[in-house]
């Protein structure tokens, strides 16, 4: 068995640099970015405060990666009523990871950690209950929140991305194949969201199959066909959402996905990316695809 842990690429890149104030540093296993267009140094200094609140607050107790976590915690002890034990700040974080688990028949489901860990896919986890799937969108929503909305400023956590302020940031989806150019360029308007999941940051290969670190939580099998999933939420349904919806996709696949948006979450948009590198293509809907002022490939509709 040949375990290739990749580390965590940026599956979301925001373009262009022109008068952009750029911050990056590492946090929760992946990069953090601020981003900031125009606005003033002290409003910086405010926004960057503001996010790193945000995220300590998160890794505390949300992290399966931290025994000390609230989590982690909760989990050893066999917590079975977590909305009523969880601290009041992170309870949302809970209540949309389970209502996801139940509107997807499982196919989110935060319990897959007791499989990731016997796959040994990027699984340290010390707990069988894992928010890795949404409680970063969570801290995005959570940094941008307390951000004062006058100057521009993207926030990216691992390619969960919020934009705050008044501006659009052109957006770029990057080949999951690893050929370098984006997949598809488009501008995230503002308070809009966009989160990626996909196959080729964290998985390990057995025997010529790649599994990623994603798996279908009604069997726990690893999930075939897709390289990537991107996406796009409006200001009210926010990262937390776009994070979630993202591995949900990512399971469900194009045409049971496209169903389980309609139906649940009309506002989302999504572009699917099947995992076929020599004959590329992506499948999204006609809102997606009008969204898109580059894409690389045929795109299919769905
Ligand atoms: P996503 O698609 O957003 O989520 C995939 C993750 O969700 C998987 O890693 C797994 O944990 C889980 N999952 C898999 N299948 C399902 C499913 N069907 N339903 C629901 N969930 C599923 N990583 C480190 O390497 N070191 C760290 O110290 C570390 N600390 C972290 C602390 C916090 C608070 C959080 C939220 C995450 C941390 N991580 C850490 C994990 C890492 O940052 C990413 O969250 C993780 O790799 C998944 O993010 P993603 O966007 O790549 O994939
Ligand atoms: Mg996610």
């Amino acid at each position: 068995m040949v375990a290739v842990v990749a580390a965590a690429a940026l599956a979301m890149r925001q373009l262009g640099t022109r008068g952009i104030v750029r911050e990056r540093w590492p946090v929760m296993g992946t990069v953090a970015v601020l981003a900031h267009r125009g606005g003033t140094p002290e409003a910086r200094v405010e926004a960057r405060a503001k996010t790193d609140a945000a995220y300590s607050l998160v890794e505390r107790l949300l992290s399966a990666w931290n025994p000390e976590s609230e989590l982690s915690r909760l989990a050893r002890e066999g917590c079975t009523n977590w909305l009523e034990r969880v601290s009041v700040e992170v309870r949302p974080c809970y209540a949309e990871a389970l209502r996801l688990a139940e509107l997807s028949g499982g196919a989110f489901n935060p319990r897959v950690g007791v499989k990731l860990r016997e796959l040994g896919v990027g699984s340290g986890t010390y707990s069988d209950f894992d928010l890795g799937a949404i409680a970063k969108g969570f801290a995005v929503d959570l940094a941008a929140a307390g951000m004062r909305g006058d100057a521009d400023v993207l926030v990216d956590l691992g390619g969960n991305l919020r934009v705050v302020g008044t501006g659009a940031w052109r957006t770029g989806v990057r080949d999951p194949f690893h050929r370098g150019a984006n997949a598809a360029v488009f501008d995230l308007a503002p308070g809009e969201s966009v989160a990626t999941s996909g196959n080729y940051e964290r998985f390990i290969e057995r025997d010529g199959i790649r599994y990623s670190h994603i798996l279908d939580g009604r069997t726990g099998e690893h999930v075939a066909g897709i390289a990537a999933v991107t996406v796009v939420t409006p200001p009210e349904y926010g990262a937390m959402l776009a994070d979630g919806l993202s591995t949900t996709l990512f399971v469900l696949g194009p045409e049971e996905g496209m169903r389980f948006l309609r139906s649940h979450y009309p506002r989302a948009l999504a572009l699917w990316i099947p995992d076929c590198p020599d004959s590329p293509r992506m499948v999204a809907p006609p809102e997606m695809k009008s969204r898109l002022l580059e894409c690389a490939w045929p795109i299919i509709n769905i």
